[in-house]
């Protein structure tokens, strides 16, 4: 680690921390639409931490998270190496509470990361790059799914051996359910966030809070638990692993399956809980026309789980409306490895 580090206007040496901002992007009025950074530099060396909150404009608890842990949790004086803490990853996207950005509807998370004269959204993912995410040593990307019934999760890709194990370290400390996916990043993959981390050899835990658009418990005590053990895990700060609870876990190793759509439009019911086994051809939710007649019930295609009903999308906003269209995405399916 060295003794400065800089990210976006600040240069914060040992035993400080600094709040700043990394240069974004200008609207056609001047006005600068910068990304809000907090670094805080350890007395001793050990890895740099990157703490990033919505990517996605609604997702709002990752940002009491990073300031529970790095306002409240942690000192500089009893820290060994670095946090960076990122409360809102796409400024664009939540200046206008939608999950994109507003000007051209793309995903910061989706789009090149290596372009410094691309669109504007690749200008911001440029930013993040080349000024926090190739500076960290590990990654929690914050995420949140809508509604306050789903089942908060992480997500790991072990496909990269380089990763591979720092991931799993990453997510036994977290101690919540765990999705795990082993995909091979090609060559010819556009360098997203994720895949030029993954390129470098950093690993980036995906972690899903729920209830989004809402401060609020289980979410900011277990995202506050689950960063300060892997802090423990990497040796950053004292203290052993706190154990998860208050919320449904299904322990091991889990697959996502797939997307449950619908096939008619209306309204719709959802009749079975996130978090629990559900059989094969089991209703999980039914859709109604606006007489209140049952147009569709929606069946369960596999022995397994839902973490989320991500419900109506408007501009790609998730959650927006208790509501679905034809092809709309319903559920968000996963399936248990038995070991
Ligand atoms: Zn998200």
């Amino acid at each position: 680690m060295p003794n400065e580090i800089k990210v976006g206007n600040i240069t914060v040496g040992r035993g400080e921390f600094k709040k700043g901002f990394i240069k974004g992007v200008e609207l056609i009025n001047n006005v600068s639409i910068d990304i809000p950074v907090m670094v805080m530099n350890g007395v001793e060396d050990g890895p740099t931490l990157l703490l990033m909150s919505t990517q996605h404009g609604i997702e709002i608890q990752g940002i009491e998270v990073i300031r529970k842990v790095m306002r409240e949790k942690v000192k500089p004086n009893s820290l060994r190496g670095a946090i960076i803490g990122i409360p809102v990853g796409n400024p664009l996207a939540f200046m206008h509470h939608q999950y994109l950005s507003w000007i051209d509807n793309l995903d910061v998370g989706a789009v090149r990361a290596d372009r410094p004269y691309g669109n504007t959204t690749e200008r911001l993912a440029y930013a993040l790059w080349s000024e926090a995410w190739s500076k960290a040593d590990l990654i929690v990307n914050i995420h949140c799914n809508t509604r306050p019934d789903s089942l908060i999760y992480q997500w790991i890709n072990i496909g990269n051996p380089k990763t591979k194990d720092k991931l799993w370290r990453m997510a036994k400390a977290c101690g919540v359910t765990t999705i795990v996916s082993e995909r091979r990043i090609r060559e010819e993959e556009p360098p997203t966030l994720n895949n030029l981390a993954s390129r470098k050899g950093i690993p980036v835990l995906l972690f899903e809070l729920i209830d989004g658009r809402w401060i609020s418990e289980p979410s900011t005590t277990v995202g506050v638990r689950a960063i300060l053990n892997i802090m423990r895990e990497f040796n950053m700060i004292d203290g052993e692993i706190e154990k998860q609870k208050e919320i449904t876990i299904i322990p091991g190793i889990n697959r996502f399956y797939g997307i449950l759509r619908a096939n008619r439009g209306g309204l719709i019911k959802f009749l079975k809980k996130p978090g629990k086994f559900i059989n094969r051809g089991e209703i999980v939710a039914e859709i109604y026309d606006l007489y209140g007649d049952i147009i569709e019930k929606v069946k369960m295609p596999v022995d397994g789980y839902i973490w989320a009903y991500p419900c109506g999308q408007s501009l790609g906003t998730s959650g927006s409306l208790q509501a679905v269209q034809t092809g709309a995405n319903i559920g968000y399916i996963f399936i248990h490895e038995e070991k």
